[in-house]
């Protein structure tokens, strides 16, 4: 596309935008701490969401260096129920990392940022753009099937490929302006399924517009069914406390607390692979196991179906063997613990039953108690 060509597709964008921009919070800076936050947040997370999590995690957190001094635990907490807990974890690192080795200044490169921990292509493009105002592109699920469409492209691309491509169209010093324009138009007009084409201000200029198969774009890569695990997991009760454990730091979920437990191997039965995961994890036996409720849960790869299992703890002095901390603590103090959203789930219906139920939990553990 010849520059002359270009230029009325990136006016009409970047008109549109001046009246219909997203009323976001991080939109109203520069700042390359808030940006890095937000972006970091907006991976794999949609923005109704970001937008209630994001004020609170800048108010608690408002400096970068705040941020890398803050306990890894604190951060997790703040960060508890966005989900994909890595990039809490990266976000926490990253800060301590630029407070160490760039005196506290988000540094202003492609090349430096994309050494960052959770720092990829598209969040070095939206930083670098957004908060330092250079001509550079971003590519997210929306610009994605912007170009697309815009270019009736009928063949799956790679993520070069687009990025190269839209920077092709990036009006020299509006880059910020322009991505984020691309990313609003394909959250509010070239939506997913049914595009607004009659009140898009790119539907002059669209090919798939022209060519009527605007429904048949963005080819999608062929989906691949994700893996299922059967995982059993103890709320196990000693007197009137509950034992949880802490993950490794590293991994999926690292540095949460949960319901110790883990996966069922072929032809175990569910209570089993609750006692012998929890003697591996902890070193402790357990009995009297009830099924307490099942939770089916999807991450980026895998699900899970979780089989909770109420129990009474029967023998063994704890020990860490397959986490990295162990703590009885009352149903009160579980909401000071950073949890995944699986384990959310068990502890809203503990709540639920230590309210409801005649028969309390506790109660129950006592009067069986070893
Ligand atoms: S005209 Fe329709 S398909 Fe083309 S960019 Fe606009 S909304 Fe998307």
């Amino acid at each position: 596309m010849s520059r002359r060509s270009k230029e009325p597709l990136q006016d009409a964008l970047l008109a549109w935008y001046s009246r219909h921009r997203r009323d976001l919070p991080w939109r109203q800076t520069t700042d390359p701490y808030y940006i890095l936050v937000s972006e970091i947040m907006l991976q794999q997370t949609q923005v109704e969401r970001v937008r209630q999590y994001y004020e609170r995690f800048i108010k608690q957190f408002p400096t970068l260096e705040q941020l890398a001094r803050a306990p890894l635990d604190d951060v997790l907490k703040a960060w508890e129920g966005l989900g994909y807990y890595a990039r809490a974890r990266s976000l926490h690192k990253a800060a301590q990392i630029i407070l160490r080795d760039y005196n506290g200044k988000i540094p202003s490169t492609r090349a430096e940022l994309l050494k960052l921990p959770g720092i990829g292509r598209y969040t070095a493009g939206a930083i670098l753009s957004i908060a330092f105002g250079q001509d550079e592109p971003v590519v997210e699920a929306n610009v994605r099937r912007v170009l697309a469409r815009l270019f009736a492209l009928r063949h799956a691309q790679t993520y070069g490929q687009l990025e190269e491509l839209a920077r092709t169209l990036l009006p020299p010093k509006r880059a910020g302006l322009f991505n984020q324009a691309l990313m609003d138009l394909g959250a509010m007009i070239c939506v997913s399924r049914e595009p607004r084409c009659l009140i898009c201000p790119l539907s002059k200029l669209c090919r798939a517009r022209r060519l009527g198969i605007q429904n048949e774009l963005p080819v999608r890569a062929q989906a691949h069914s994700k893996p299922h695990y059967d995982v059993a997991v103890g709320i196990i009760w000693k007197g009137d406390k509950i034992l949880i454990t802490k993950r490794p730091d590293d991994g999926l979920l690292g540095g949460l607390w949960e319901f110790p437990g883990g996966k069922r191997r072929p032809l175990e039965s569910l209570e089993d692979c609750v006692r012998r995961e929890i003697f591996e994890e902890v070193n402790i036996r357990v009995r009297d196991l009830k099924h307490f409720m099942t939770v089916r849960h999807g991450y980026s790869h895998f699900r899970v179906t979780l089989h909770v299992f109420e129990g009474l703890y029967a023998g063994g002095r704890p020990r860490c063997r397959g986490c990295t901390a162990w703590a009885w603590v009352s149903p009160e103090e579980l909401p000071k613990y950073a949890f995944p959203s699986a384990n959310q789930k068990i502890i809203a219906k503990l709540f639920d039953a230590l309210d409801k139920t005649t028969v309390n939990f506790r109660q129950r553990a006592q009067s069986t108690k070893e």
